[in-house]
């Protein structure tokens, strides 16, 4: 069977998508060649079908990242290691039409978002390649007779386990850290977006890394994702995904073999404009803050916070703002939101609207399909919320937001932190003092302040609370992916 078939997309034209499992640097079909069905948001048609992991695969390709882990892997000096991922990058980059035109195909996401995602997976896998040669130990002095250091060594094979909403920049954050500090990697793409992380995996092979150290499957969350997690010989697994599934993964690595775990999960982030914000640019922020990637971000401002001085002016001109976003064809240059993943996702999010509704809130605008034909959702706004409603409580990951006001800062404050999640939160206003205070305040990984949704790899992006354990991004991964050996040498002298 071939384990290619061509596609085509409006941007590249016809192109050759890999449909296998990619382990120990080969195509391969799976062992009880199963395959499943991708589909195109946009339109609701099948895509491809690509090859299904099931634990079996699992087991093949963990035995290929620990084989390049104790052998080949090993080997590699932190410069060629540095090497290999520089070179990486630079394939990204040189493949980013390719690579970004067949995320907007099977993620949805508008073309000109995707590209900007697919330069920031080069410039993530580039800033951890310019690390790999930097990892460090410590002398620590602490007898004369003695010499003690630390080495920070790798932990040694990870499953990663990434979601369908950056498809590729979720892949990025996770191998970065990973292989800059030496480890070998069994990941699994999420089931509704496997096709450009195989895509990814044919320039990691150009890139000339050994046979085993990224191996790549396409598979379902319940049976590969939790063989994934659940493994014996799988020594850290890191997730991003959804809360609910994050403690059936941590529940799955404490009850198997303790393997270290790092979630990145949900979030009911809050988004504060206080009476004193430069309005126009508040509204920019709070707009991008929630309907960017159609609301399908962990870190989304879903519930707005307008002081109440400037609430009614406020809610009027974000209204108008909000009906402006472009919804439609993700192959559309003027695209700002193109569909939700997938049937399930549209469905979920159409019956929080319902929910909404029910409740009592008032839809401000939108709350309807967009269309008759893929998953499109109008960008919706609710007002008149209280705090215990479903849609102020539960994350959506979709293109609904709620608003209310405050009084105060104290209000504003307790508001902000009156959610379970702790992944992210923004303040906008024009006084330093105030920025500071509540950027303290919040109980959240991330503070924006007078922007929205800024990341960048070299600051870690983490949750307080139920949004998650440990941190991506930055110098902070670095110890997510490191186990620090310490080391004891007697250099003579009397026996005590
Ligand atoms: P969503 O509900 O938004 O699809 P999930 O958290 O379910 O998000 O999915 C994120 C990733 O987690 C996907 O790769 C999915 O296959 C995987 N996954 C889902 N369920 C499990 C599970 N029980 N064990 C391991 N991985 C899972």
């Amino acid at each position: 069977m071939s384990l290619t078939v061509k596609l085509t997309t409006p941007v590249t034209g016809a192109y050759q998508q890999p449909i296998g499992l990619f382990i120990n640097n080969e195509w391969v079909e799976g062992v009880d060649k199963k395959k499943f069905d991708v589909i195109n948001p946009s339109t609701e048609e099948v895509i491809t079908s690509v090859c299904e992991a099931t634990e079996k695969d699992v087991d093949l390709a963990v035995a290929a990242a620990r084989k390049a882990f104790e052998t080949s892997w090993k080997q590699v000096t932190p410069r060629q290691r540095s090497r290999f991922m520089i070179k990486l990058a630079d394939l990204v980059e040189n493949n980013l039409e390719l690579l970004a035109a067949v995320e907007s195909l099977d993620n949805g996401k508008s073309i000109a978002m995707a590209k900007g995602d697919v330069g920031a997976v080069a410039a993530c896998i580039r800033y951890y390649g310019g690390w790999a040669d930097k990892i460090e130990g410590k002398t620590i002095d602490i007898a004369p007779d003695m010499f003690h250091y630390t080495r920070p060594e790798p932990i040694g094979v990870c499953g990663q386990i990434i979601p369908w909403n950056f498809p590729l920049l979720m892949l990025s954050w996770k191998i970065g850290p990973a292989l800059a500090t030496g480890n070998t990697i069994v990941m699994k793409s999420a089931e509704q977006t496997p096709l450009s992380a195989l895509v990814f995996a044919n320039l990691v092979k150009e890139a000339g890394f050994p046979a085993g150290v990224f191996n790549l499957i396409s598979g379902f969350g319940k049976v590969a994702g939790a063989a994934i997690s659940s493994h014996m010989d799988i020594d850290k697994v890191a997730f991003t995904g959804s809360t609910i599934v994050g403690r059936t993964i941590m529940k799955a690595a404490a009850s198997s073999n303790l393997k270290k775990v790092t979630l990145e999960l949900g979030g009911k982030s809050p988004n504060i404009v206080f009476n004193d914000a430069d309005i126009e640019q508040a509204i920019s922020w709070v707009n991008f803050g929630i309907y960017f990637n159609h609301g399908q971000c962990c870190c989304a401002g879903t519930r707005i916070f307008v002081q109440e001085g400037i609430y009614d002016k406020f809610l009027d001109a974000f209204k108008k703002r909000a009906q402006q976003n472009k919804v439609g064809d993700p192959f559309a240059q003027d695209t700002f939101q193109g569909p939700q993943v997938s049937q399930l996702q549209y469905d979920r999010i159409m019956s929080y609207i319902k929910s909404g509704k029910e409740e009592g809130a008032t839809v401000e605008v939108g709350g309807q399909r967009h269309g008759d034909k893929g998953y499109f959702i109008q960008p919706t706004i609710f007002s008149n919320v209280r705090p215990e409603m479903k849609i102020m409580q539960e994350e959506i990951f979709g293109p609904v937001c709620a608003i209310a006001k405050f009084k105060d800062e104290e209000e504003a404050i307790k508001l902000g932190n009156e959610t379970t999640y702790g992944l992210a939160a923004a303040i906008h206003t024009k006084d330093l003092n105030t920025s500071i205070r509540v950027s303290n305040a919040l109980k959240a990984g991330t503070v924006w302040v007078n922007c929205y949704n800024l990341l960048s790899h070299q600051l870690p992006f983490g949750g307080f609370k139920q949004s998650g354990i440990g941190r991506e991004l930055g110098e902070a991964a670095l110890a997510e992916y490191t186990q620090i050996k310490s080391v004891a040498v007697r250099l003579g002298g009397p026996l005590f």
